[in-house]
């Protein structure tokens, strides 16, 4: 009798080692074990997918009905691309995947001892826990200033920062005060990391390249991109070769750099750096990181930022089949301090806990899972048109071939074939022409009136 017969016999509640799968006789009629993931970002869908053959059922819980492709989300900032070109509803994701039910809800409560998670208004029962709900952006304490300089980290974030962006236009139209139009095209973006150079190197691109032609009152090619960076330098998570480049590339295209500076006082109408008072509508905030607040639920040591300090399997101490990964997992690496918050040490994590689980499920509970090992694939960024920096294979380059490698890197690794034509199309367009798809303000109509922007 083959494998699927038998599975039809006893129904998918037949759990059978896959090292006899052969002998019928030693079918174990037993549960399968029930996996929870929380969080449908790049490590929990990883884990999820790469738990697809093996004898579970897995729940996956997000609150957004959606898996997002951060890495764009720039893009959608800057008027470049349309929500759904990066994003993908994650039922559809995994709808050819039987062993895997979605869930949209928020978990507000992990009961380690009693195996269940608080999902919307019920528990949710588990025999492993993969916890992989990220980090959001945080404003050292200065939780205040969330509304007066958006982040970018959701599809709403991203289409807020848009809309404050094209407004500042409109209303810059609008006004005869030459102090406030100058303040009103003065964008200002907190953190040099990746997020802050890609949006000011796309906002220096589209004030100087894609709408100059498009108003009668204002030069939007006379409007100021500041870019604050407390370090010394701009990307200080890449190796210095390549955040000279980028800086380079930055002064080049328009955007002025304010290294080793801080932003001590954000209000309305700008921001304190010092002494010294700069006016402006527009402030961006790409600082700083704060865990999801699961990790301190789960009674582990975290860092800093909230991140989980967990065992070199990325399982939770004391709770063998508990398991953290992505950006809230802080995971020690010889070479890099710690593995960098970034899709790629997400997607292996992922890889990883789907990996391990099904060594224990198929081992009942024998086997040992090696340390998770980070490989470094290195990073990219890019600065506007034609330019990017990378830092691959322990070298580092930047100029054309960086751009179209950072483009392809983007293009492969976002989900769903309908996307990636579709950015690929989106961004040859935009090549040619200069022009942005997506300039569309929606949102809060008050502002849209002019009276805020
Ligand atoms: C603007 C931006 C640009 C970036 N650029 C790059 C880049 O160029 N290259 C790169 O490698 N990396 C980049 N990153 C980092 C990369 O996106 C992250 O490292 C990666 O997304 C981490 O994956 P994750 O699965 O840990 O978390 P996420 O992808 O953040 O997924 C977490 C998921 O958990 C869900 N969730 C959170 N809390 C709950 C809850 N309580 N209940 C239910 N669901 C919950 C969220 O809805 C989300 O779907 C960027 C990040 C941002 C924000």
């Amino acid at each position: 009798m083959g494998e699927k017969a038998i599975e039809q016999i006893h129904g998918d509640r037949v759990y059978r080692p896959r090292w006899r799968a052969s002998r019928d006789w030693y079918s174990l009629r037993v549960p399968r074990s029930r996996v929870v993931i929380i969080g449908g970002g790049f490590a929990g869908l990883q884990a999820a997918r790469s738990l697809a053959r093996t004898p579970v059922d897995i729940t996956l819980i997000d609150r957004r009905n959606h898996h997002l492709f951060q890495p764009l989300l720039y893009q959608v900032a800057t008027a470049a691309l349309s929500p759904a070109n990066i994003a993908a509803p994650i039922r559809r994701v995994l709808r050819k995947q039987k062993n895997v039910e979605v869930l949209l809800a928020e978990v507000t409560a992990v009961d380690l001892e009693g195996h269940r998670v608080r999902a919307g208004e019920s528990w949710k029962e588990f025999d492993y826990l993969l916890v992989a709900t990220g980090v959001s952006h945080s404003y050292f304490g200065h939780d205040d200033w969330a509304p007066l300089a958006p982040g970018l980290k959701t599809v709403e974030d991203a289409l807020e920062m848009r809309r404050r962006f094209l407004l500042a236009f409109e209303a810059a139209e609008r006004v005869e005060d030459p102090a406030e139009r100058q303040a009103l095209l003065t964008f200002l973006v907190v953190g040099a990391g990746p997020t802050g150079v890609e949006l000011a190197g796309a906002m220096a691109e589209i004030t100087r390249k894609s709408i100059t032609r498009d108003f009668r009152s204002i030069d939007t090619s006379a409007a100021r991109i500041l870019l604050f960076e407390a370090q010394d330098r701009v990307l200080p998570e890449f190796p210095v070769a390549a955040s000279e480049k980028a800086l380079r590339h930055l002064e080049e295209i328009g955007v002025r750099v304010r290294l080793g500076e801080r932003v001590d006082e954000i209000d309305e109408h700008g921001v304190l750096v010092g002494e010294e008072r700069i006016d402006t509508k527009n402030v961006f905030w790409a600082a700083g990181v704060r865990a999801s607040s699961l990790g301190a639920m789960l009674g582990a040591e975290v860092d800093r930022a909230g991140r989980v300090h967990v065992e070199p399997d990325l399982s939770v101490p004391g709770h063998a089949r508990v398991f953290v990964a992505g950006d809230l997992a802080h995971v020690p690496n010889e070479k890099l301090g710690m593995v960098p918050g970034m899709a790629p040490g997400a997607l292996q994590m992922g890889a990883y806990v789907g990996r391990a689980i099904k060594r224990d499920v198929h081992s009942g509970g024998e086997a040992k899972s090696p340390p998770f090992r980070y490989w470094d694939k290195g990073m990219l960024a890019t600065i506007g048109r034609n330019r990017a920096v990378a830092s691959l294979w322990g070298r580092t380059f930047g100029g054309m071939i960086a751009w179209l490698l950072w483009a392809s890197v983007h293009i492969f690794f976002l989900i769903g074939f309908r996307n990636r034509v579709l950015v690929a199309l989106e961004w040859a367009w935009m090549y040619v022409v200069f022009e942005r798809g997506a300039r569309l303000i929606v949102g809060n109509r008050s502002a849209e009136s002019g009276k805020g922007s």
